[in-house]
Formats: C-alpha cells, structure tokens, sequence
C-alpha cells in the first residue's frame, strides 16, 4: 500500500507554522510497514484542494489529510473530499450529540456552523475526537482510501492513535523495526567511511547516516513480519557497527542525549559536580541543568569572565594569568580545581577559550578553546579547535567537555570492574 500526507491550511503553506503532523503520521506509517512516497500540503482553496485529491489518488491508495476540519466556512478538506468521492453527506446523530455536549461541558455556545462538523456520507467511517470537537472521518471507495483529520496536533495524534492505526493494521505488510545509534568523537565523513563497505551494499537492513549539532546518528532499520524477527535481523548490522565505529563513541540509543546520558550516570554514582565557565557563559551549567534530578549533585554553576573573577572566585594564580594567559590549559586546569575545591564537589568542570568573532590572535585564533575537568584529586585538560560562529564554538565546547567526562566514567567503570 502506497500512502500520501495531505496537509491542508494556508498557515503551513506561508510557513506561519510548520508541518509537524505529517512528520508524526510518516513516522506512524513507516512503523506499519505502509510506504509514504509524496507528502504535499495545499492551502484552502476548493479548487486546488480538489486537484490535490486527484494527484495524490494517481499515485497513493491511501490519503492522510490534516487541517480543515474546522466550523468555519473555509475548513473545507471534508466536502471537498465528499465531492471528489461523489459522496452526499447528512448529519451523524451520534457526532452531533457529542458536539453538543462538548459545548455544554465547556459552557460555551454552540453555533450553528459546528453542526457542519456532524456531517458525512452513510458509509464513512466516523474517528470520535476526544479533545476537540471535529470527528474525522475515512472513506473507502474503489480501493481508495481517505482519512480525514482534525489540524491540532494533540487531536489529531490521538485520533491516528486510537481508530486510524487499529484501521490500518488489515493493511499492515511486515513491520519496519529502526534503531537509532548516537555516535560523538567521530567526524559524519570519517564514521561513514569507517563503514563505507556496509553502506554501499546494504539492503536489509538498511543504514542511514545523519549529521546533527557535532554528532553522528546512523538509523538502522529491518523489515520483517514481526517486531521479533525484525530485532534478530538489526543484531549482526549493530554489532558490526559498533565494533567498527568503536562502543565509546556510541554515547547512546534511541531517544537520549549527551547529557541525559551523562547525567544519569552522575546521578547514579551520587558524584556531585561544579562548573566554571568563561567562553561557554553557563552553557555547561545549563546543559546540566536540563536534566530533571540533576540537583541531587548539581552543586554551583559560576560565570568566571573576567580574570578577576578567577582569581577572586576560583583561586586561579594571578602569576599563571600573567604567565599563559586567560585561554590556556594551565588556567583551565586551575578554574577545574578550584571550582570543586571551593564547591566542595567530586567533580569540577572548566572552560576558556576564544569564541569570536573578534579577540582571536595568529597563536589564539578564534575557535580555540581549553576545557579542564577535576576529577579524584586529579586535573585533565583537552585543548579544542573549533569552527562556526560565535554560538556554535560554545556550543561545540559545551558539548566536547560533556563528552570528556562521560569517557572519563566509562573507563573508571571499567577500571573498577
Ligand atoms: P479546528 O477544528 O480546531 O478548527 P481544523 O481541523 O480545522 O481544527 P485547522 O483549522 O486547519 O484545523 O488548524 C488548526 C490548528 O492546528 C492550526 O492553527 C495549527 O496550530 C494546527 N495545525 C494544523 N495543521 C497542522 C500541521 N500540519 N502540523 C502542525 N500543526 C497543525
């Protein structure tokens, strides 16, 4: 079964707001097997919506729209769809009645217009709207099928949730089974011709690689006709992956993030930390900060600009300011110490750095960074060049430090056994 997403509303074609229910439908469909070739969105207009119907059923047995379902006279997607079928509509007692009480149950009036949401042909099938008022519909006629649903997200999810996949499963040809490695520390080019070889000739199951903010994921996905047999099918393809790509540059699976990661790790191993920042102005405290539970070792974040505020806050010496300058490794190494000292944590985290535009010199140019991390009474420090602008450089930073504790964890677990 080949499937298309019709989105339908002017505010996604003038890009007021953006297409994020067909991004949520094509990730349901794939899970169910169901190929989606085109997706296409269309303002609100009869005619062209009518033409966006006769298109997308030249090429897809199955039509998702989103949008239009609405009381008011240019919520349009249904009758337009009722035409193209050459459906007549009358009103759907039971829709009408829910319509109502919805009305009643927020205390508001309703007008006449919303009974339009009630309407549809004898033999539609009706999608009951819990969070909204407009049911959706689909319609199976000739071997073509439209389902028809609300625009608000949050109606329009559980609505494909609860009717629209329990429809589709009669459809369903094998399951799609994707995991998603998350690779930091290798380059996009170098951790694909790490595994060229397997890219070049994969077919199932497939691999997919992607570059995102300073990190690396490969999506491997298997096709079978169950979850199970899918699963078995990934196990050699991940395995191979990870020996080649190496596990310590796999920081995680599927849904996580660097610092989720880390931070749980932290959390679990009860090891409070501190952060002083220069170049990164509290990105790294903030990162940190991201994670729900983090104040259980999250000790103190501080914003040490100036060289001052080192000496002051830190206890950096003033002789190593004057003797390696603000952006060295020495500094770093002092801000790392004294900030866990001072905090009294088991881990102190540092950076200074340039991060541009201005600033840079031939032996300090823009990009170049120093981060320091204290950890068991002793102080590691990693030099960093980077490129972008002047956010991506603290980003870049924020996140390399991030990914040099989480190695330092990985091989103390290894090193305790
Ligand atoms: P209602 O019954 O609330 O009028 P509707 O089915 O008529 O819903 P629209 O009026 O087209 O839907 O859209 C209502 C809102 O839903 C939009 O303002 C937007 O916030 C959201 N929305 C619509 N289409 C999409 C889409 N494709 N992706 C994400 N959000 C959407």
């Amino acid at each position: 079964m080949k499937a298309e997403i019709l989105a339908v509303g002017t505010e996604i074609l003038l890009g007021d707001i953006v297409n994020t229910n067909a991004q949520y439908i094509a990730k349901r469909l794939a899970d169910l097997g169901i190929a989606v070739y085109h997706q296409s969105v269309v303002g609100d207009n009869p005619e062209r919506l009518l033409e966006a119907y006769r298109l997308a059923f030249t090429r897809a047995d199955l039509v998702i729209t989103t949008g239009g379902l609405g009381p008011t006279k240019d919520d349009l997607t249904k009758e337009v769809a009722f035409e193209y079928f050459g459906k007549k509509s009358v009103v759907h007692e039971a829709s009408l009645k829910v319509i109502e009480d919805y009305f009643k149950k927020s205390n508001r009036v309703m007008v006449e217009s919303n009974k339009k949401q009630a309407y549809f042909p004898v033999d539609a099938v009706i999608l009951p709207n819990n969070n909204g008022t407009a049911p959706g519909c689909i319609i199976e006629e000739n071997k073509k099928i439209v389902a028809l649903l609300p625009g608000p997200p949050w109606e329009m999810k559980p609505m494909f949730e609860e009717s629209v996949v329990p429809y589709l499963r009669k459809f369903e040809q094998g399951v799609l089974v994707s995991k998603v490695l998350r690779v930091i520390g290798v380059g996009e080019s170098s951790a694909a011709e790490m595994i060229e070889d397997i890219l070049d000739t994969q077919t199932n199951p497939t691999v997919a690689p992607y570059a995102k903010e300073g990190e690396v994921t490969f999506r491997i996905t298997s096709k079978a006709n169950t979850y199970d047999e899918g699963i078995k099918l990934m196990e050699p393809m991940e395995a191979k992956i990870r020996s080649r790509l190496g596990n310590d540059n796999i920081y995680g699976e599927g849904d996580v993030t660097l610092e989720s990661v880390l931070c749980e790790m932290l959390v679990n191993k009860k090891l409070t930390i501190a952060t002083a920042e220069s170049c990164t102005g509290g990105m790294v405290a903030s990162t940190l900060i991201n994670y729900p539970g983090i104040s259980s070792v999250f000790m103190e974040g501080a914003v040490t600009y100036t060289n001052d505020a080192k000496i002051n806050r830190l206890g950096v010496k003033k002789e190593t300011l004057d003797k390696y300058g603000a952006v060295s490794s020495e500094v770093a190494a002092e801000m790392a110490s004294g900030i866990a000292k001072t905090a009294g944590t088991s881990i102190g985290l540092s950076t200074t750095g340039i991060a541009g535009p201005g600033g840079g010199s031939e032996k300090k140019p823009v990009g170049l960074v120093y981060v320091g991390l204290y950890i068991n009474g002793e102080v590691k420090t990693k030099m960093l060049k980077l490129s972008g602008d002047r956010g991506k450089v603290r980003a870049r930073a924020t996140k390399q430090l991030l990914d040099l504790l989480r190695r330092e964890l990985k091989s103390e677990e290894r090193r305790v056994g």
